[in-house]
């Protein structure tokens, strides 16, 4: 799992396209159009970080409206009308809301589990973790008692560094 080369998920693709709207677009003008941008960013970003809750479903629904009304320009309304479409599109920024990112981009929504039968007991998922999030201890054929890998949910961030370096592919994404 790459999070460069993974498709991203709707409120991050939002969240990209506020900023670079914020960044290289809005002129600040009318005062409205600037405080909805941030506020939506805000509440996107909470959000994403796994911090969202339904009042931040029905803020952010408040502000896309408020900044259909705020824009004065065609820059403006077409970074109203982007949020709001994203808004209606899906319901994937309910389902972060619910903990669950579809695809698997945001890093505070994204768990892992190691598959016992898949697992080779190789040592090289927790030698790459920069969390220390993996437990367990390499293969050794005359213990009866061979520690099995297991991830520990709490302090795992999602990096995805231990599925990049599994050759079992033991190591799947739990939504
Ligand atoms: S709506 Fe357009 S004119 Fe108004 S602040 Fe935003 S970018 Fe500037
Ligand atoms: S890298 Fe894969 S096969 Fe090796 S211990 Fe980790 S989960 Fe098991
Ligand atoms: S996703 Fe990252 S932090 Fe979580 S167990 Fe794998 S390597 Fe460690």
């Amino acid at each position: 799992m790459n999070a460069e080369t993974a498709v991203l998920c709707a409120p991050q693709r939002a969240l990209d396209a506020l900023i670079e709207f914020a960044n290289d677009g809005m002129c600040g003008r009318c005062l409205p159009c600037p405080l909805a941008t941030k506020q939506a960013i805000v509440t996107i970003e909470r959000i994403i970080a796994g911090q969202g809750d339904e009042a931040d479903l029905a803020r952010l629904a408040r502000v896309a409206a408020e900044l259909v009304d705020a824009a004065r320009c065609p820059k403006g309304e077409e970074a109203a009308r982007a949020l709001g479409e994203s808004l209606r599109g899906s319901t994937e920024f309910e389902r972060h809301v619910d903990g669950v990112c579809p695809e698997g981009t945001c890093r505070a929504l994204t768990r892992f589990r190691i598959d016992p039968e898949k697992c080779t007991m190789c040592g090289a998922c927790a030698e790459v973790c920069p969390r220390d999030a993996i437990e367990g201890d390499p293969y050794v054929p005359y213990l009866g008692d061979n520690h099995p890998y297991t991830i520990r949910e709490l302090r795992c961030d999602g990096c995805g560094a231990c599925v990049d370096v599994c050759e079992a592919g033991a190591i799947a994404r739990v939504t």
